[in-house]
């Protein structure tokens, strides 16, 4: 284990959440941020992360649907994130929940 190189007191172990665990010197400011090793474990969550829809924004156009040929549908715009930053349309028919997509 480690000691302080100021006062030789035993360092112990503090997780700062910010930045993540560190080794810090009980009787003096001194500590050692311990990046390399990190416990992922702490950091990973279990869930994946949730595929977010704006449903808030969602608008009504005139769009038909592949599936009941009704002629109304939600849309709603995002960005994708690749490098071209083209934003996608998505479609949601109001009436059988079929969803699709609009590259621009
Ligand atoms: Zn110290
Ligand atoms: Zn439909």
């Amino acid at each position: 284990m480690n000691f302080c190189p100021i006062c030789s007191n035993f360092l112990s172990l503090e997780n700062e959440s910010s930045t993540g665990y560190r080794l810090k010197c009980p009787g003096c400011i001194y500590y050692h941020p311990l990046k390399e090793m990190r416990l992922t474990k702490t950091f990973q969550s279990k869930e994946p992360a949730p595929i977010t829809y704006p449903q808030q924004n969602k608008q009504i156009t005139d769009e038909q649907c592949d599936k009941c040929g009704c002629l109304k549908a939600f849309f709603w715009e995002f960005q994708t994130r690749g490098a071209d930053e083209q934003s996608t349309i998505s479609f949601e028919c109001i009436k059988c929940g079929h969803k699709w997509k609009n590259d621009r």
